[in-house]
């Protein structure tokens, strides 16, 4: 489908924007992120640490990575799921994805912190993927 909302077309474009320069970007995203989060346009679906930990959890260098899964809210039903993938990298550089489904993401293997919608709500949500 071609239509997206004005809050996915919105981290679209950041993302794309983003991706030049990811090493200097990573940080004002997360930031933007937030900002959506606590206005109701996106949930954090699923990622390692609440986002106010990235930096502690990247300095530290405990975990080689902090992946974070967002979802939009904002938008109806007739657009699809859409989600937001962003990954930091200790020793290279953030990715930044766009994402139509989860089938084919690994969040089980891939993140080593539960946080977000996806552990909190086991019991009303369910996954269109199999999670382990
Ligand atoms: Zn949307």
């Amino acid at each position: 489908m071609a239509a997206i909302c004005s809050t996915c077309e919105f981290i679209r474009d950041v993302f794309e924007a983003a991706r030049k320069d990811a090493h200097s970007t990573y940080g004002p995203v997360i930031a933007l992120l937030k900002e959506l989060e606590q206005q109701g346009r996106i949930e954090l679906f699923a990622g390692d640490c609440p986002l106010d930990e990235i930096g502690q959890h990247l300095n530290g260098e405990i975990h080689f990575t902090v992946c974070h899964y967002f979802k939009c809210t904002s938008h109806k039903r007739y657009y699809g799921e859409k989600y937001f993938f962003i990954g930091a990298c200790v020793r290279g550089a953030p990715r930044f994805n766009v994402l139509n489904s989860l089938e084919n993401e690994k969040i089980a293997t891939m993140l080593w912190g539960k946080t977000g919608m996806l552990f909190e709500q086991h019991s009303s949500y369910s996954p269109c993927f199999k999670f382990k």
